[in-house]
This record gives structure tokens, C-alpha cells and sequence, in this order.
């Protein structure tokens, strides 16, 4: 199919809920992706929002699949597999003995998250209020939604479930004046990716800790988006020295495949039979894909290759915000970075390196974020910023 007739057929079959680039993608290897026309093309949004974390088809996630495909799909979770057990136990190893309990998605894992919180809160002195941020991202379900402290979201899906409160980002007075008596739990997202890149503080983590203590709710960190050595370390909590009773995630811990997973401590698991499920969660292809992809993850030793290459990119952006006006700022934590402009500048340097073959996603037309791939070469990461560099310079004199 030539691009134009991919484009016909989403347009003529498929509900338009995405503001789509006009490109049709055939085959990703590593860091790299090529469309139908044969363009070779630079991922640094790692499929997009960071779903994969290895790049793109993993010779070792790959075969995982080809073999689990000939073995077993599926098989509801009123059964075992191996690769459950397996996958559980790993996580459970990364993850301090948090027990698993597995899904498709982000989405779902927050949803998982949430109920565990309201069933666990409804045991503890009938809590059931949750505190996020505003500006945090947390899934589109009703639940996940609600949770999201973005009003843009909720437009048109009001009301939504009862007993969310948004505290400022980064203000410990914000969080500790929305915590009360009624709170199960505080949720954030140590690092706010959709809304633009923001990492948490030191003093605003360790606030939610320290209320979670004294006020007898559970911490839940969304790590969605940050997990699996995005930003330097397996989980980016770990940069803030807390311990969350609860994680969500998802994305990258299928290697490609959708898997997500809500990891509590095991005094925590207040979920019983009858209470959740989930048909395809933490099936058996899906189950053996993500087991291939931590061990990549670890043979690779791909979460200090995470640190020290986000930081030499993030030093050489740093760098070009001292040169041009245009920026306004640089953030991130490893692989999770943005650069903030003037104006709209975001969306002209995104669209300029689109054209010479370089993938960025833009918030707004202020943020551009990257969220390249673990595995990306050193020649890789210079090429993508001396496209980014060459883009920059041609709106940069414009402050
Ligand atoms: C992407 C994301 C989600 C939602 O995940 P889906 O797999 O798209 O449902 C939830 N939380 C965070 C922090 C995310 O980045």
C-alpha cells in the first residue's frame, strides 16, 4: 500500500481521535524506522510516547514471540503460565517484592492502581479520596481520566468519578493542604511526561512521602512512561529516595507489546478474587515478550547507558540554550528530555526535522520533547541533535 492509499483508508475507516502525522510506517530496526515510500527515519519518541524502550524490534523480544507463538497465546487468567510467573517474579526482583498484577495498558494499570487504593482505603477508615497533580497525565478510562489533573481532558466527559484533587506541581504546601482524612492515596508521576517533560523536585517527592507516613495513605507512583530506565534508573522514583506502596506501568514493558502491570507491596494487595480482572492481561505471548525485554534490558546494561547518554545530550542542549534565545529551557532526566522555546518555535523545529528525517514530539508549539531509544548509538545521538542543532540555528537568532 503507497502512503496516500494508507492515508485514504484511515480517513475513509478509522474515527479520527488523533492528531496523525501523514506518514505510513512498514519496518523499525533499533533507532531506526522506515515508511512506505522507503524514507529512513530517526526515532527519538521511541515509537512514539516512549512505547518501546529497546527500539524497535529487539532481536531477543522477537524471538521470545516467534516462540511463544508456536507454544501458547492464550489462556484466560482463571489458569497459570509459566511466563506469568516468570514475568512476576522479575519484576517483583526489580522492584523490591512489589507483587504484580497484570493488564494491556497505562491506562489500565492506573485504573488498577486507583481501585486498589479505593478497596484498600474502604478497609483502613473508609478513605477513598486520591490526590494528583495538575498538569499530570494518567489515561484516558473514566477512572484514569479522573485522575488526570488536566481540565482539557474532561471537557465533555463530566462528571467524572467523585473524590479526585489536584495539587499544584511541585508545591509540598499545594499537596499537603489536599491531603486530608479521607485520602487512600497520593499518585504523581515522578516525572510529568505528556504535559511537557517536567521532573518532580527532590522537596515535592519527598513531601508526598512524608505525608503518606504521617497521614496514613498509600504513595502510588505512575511510571508509565518513566519506568524500565528511561530516565537513568530502573524506576525514576529511585532519584528521589521514596518508597511508593504502589507502581504503575506499562509501555515499555512489552519490548513493543501491550502489557501493563500495577506492583504493590504484598501487605498492600488489597485486590481479592472477584474484586478485578483482566481477560488478555499478562498473557502468555505478551508475558514471554516483556521477560525477553527486561533481560535485554539487563544484559545490555541499557539503564546506565540511559544515564550517561541522557546526560551528554542533555549537556549539549544545555549548551545551545546559552547560544540561542530562542530556548527558554532544557529539562529532563536520562532519556527523558525537552527543550522549551519562545512563541511557537517548537513546532517549526519539529516540523523542519520531520522533513530531514528526524522524529520529535511537540506539546503545544513551545515544548519539544525527545525520548529516544535506550539502545541508541552514540552516532546515532549525534546526528539526531546536528539535525535538531541545524533546525534550531534557523530560528534561533528570533528570541
Ligand atoms: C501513556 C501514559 C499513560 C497511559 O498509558 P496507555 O498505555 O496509553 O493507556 C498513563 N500514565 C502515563 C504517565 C503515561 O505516560
Amino acid at each position: 500500500m503507497s502512503t496516500p492509499q494508507v492515508l485514504n483508508g484511515y480517513e475513509r475507516a478509522v474515527q479520527c481521535t488523533y492528531g496523525r502525522i501523514p506518514i505510513a510506517f512498514v519496518r523499525g530496526r533499533g533507532a531506526r524506522l522506515w515508511d512506505s515510500e522507503g524514507k529512513e527515519y530517526l526515532d527519538f519518541v521511541s515509537g512514539g510516547r516512549a512505547g518501546t524502550g529497546l527500539g524497535h524490534c529487539h532481536p531477543r523480544v522477537v524471538e521470545a514471540i516467534r516462540r511463544q507463538a508456536e507454544a501458547l497465546l492464550f489462556v484466560s487468567n482463571d489458569f497459570h503460565h509459566p511466563w506469568g510467573a516468570r514475568l512476576g517474579e522479575l519484576l517483583a526482583q526489580r522492584s523490591g517484592g512489589r507483587k504484580a498484577f497484570f493488564c494491556n495498558s497505562g491506562t489500565e494499570a492506573s485504573e488498577t492502581a486507583i481501585k486498589l487504593a479505593r478497596k484498600w482505603g474502604s478497609q483502613n477508615g473508609g478513605r477513598y479520596e486520591i490526590v494528583t497533580a495538575q498538569g499530570s497525565f494518567h489515561g484516558r478510562t473514566l477512572g484514569a481520566l479522573s485522575a488526570t489533573g488536566q481540565t482539557k481532558f474532561h471537557q465533555g466527559f463530566q462528571p467524572l468519578l467523585e473524590g479526585f484533587h489536584y495539587c499544584r506541581w511541585n508545591d509540598p504546601d499545594s499537596l499537603a493542604s489536599a491531603v486530608n482524612a479521607r485520602t487512600c492515596a497520593i499518585y504523581l508521576e515522578p516525572v510529568q511526561g505528556e504535559s511537557g517533560t517536567y521532573p518532580a523536585s527532590p522537596a515535592f517527592m519527598q513531601a508526598a512521602a512524608r505525608l503518606a507516613r504521617e497521614r496514613g495513605c498509600l504513595l502510588m507512583v505512575d511510571e508509565v512512561q518513566t519506568g524500565f530506565g528511561r530516565t537513568g534508573r530502573y524506576w525514576a522514583y529511585e532519584h528521589y529516595s521514596v518508597e511508593p506502596h504502589v507502581i504503575a506501568t506499562a509501555k515499555a514493558l512489552g519490548g513493543g507489546l501491550p502489557i501493563g502491570a500495577c506492583l504493590a507491596l504484598p501487605e498492600y494487595c488489597a485486590l481479592v478474587p472477584g474484586d478485578h480482572g483482566c481477560t488478555f492481561g499478562g498473557n502468555p505471548l505478551c508475558a514471554a515478550a516483556a521477560v525477553a525485554a527486561l533481560e535485554a534490558l539487563d544484559a545490555e546494561n541499557l539503564v546506565e547507558r540511559a544515564a550517561t547518554l541522557g546526560e551528554r545530550m542533555l549537556g549539549t542542549m544545555r549548551d545551545w540554550a546559552r547560544q540561542y534565545p530562542s530556548i527558554t529551557e532544557v529539562r529532563g532526566l536520562g532519556l527523558m528530555q525537552a527543550i522549551e522555546f519562545h512563541g511557537d518555535q517548537a513546532a517549526t523545529v519539529g516540523r523542519g526535522a520531520l522533513e530531514r528525517g528526524l522524529i520529535t514530539h511537540t506539546v503545544g508549539a513551545g515544548i519539544l520533547r525527545l525520548l529516544p531509544p535506550l539502545c541508541l548509538t552514540d552516532e546515532e545521538a549525534d546526528r539526531g541533535l546536528a539535525i535538531l542543532a541545524r533546525e534550531i540555528s534557523t530560528v534561533g537568532g528570533r528570541g
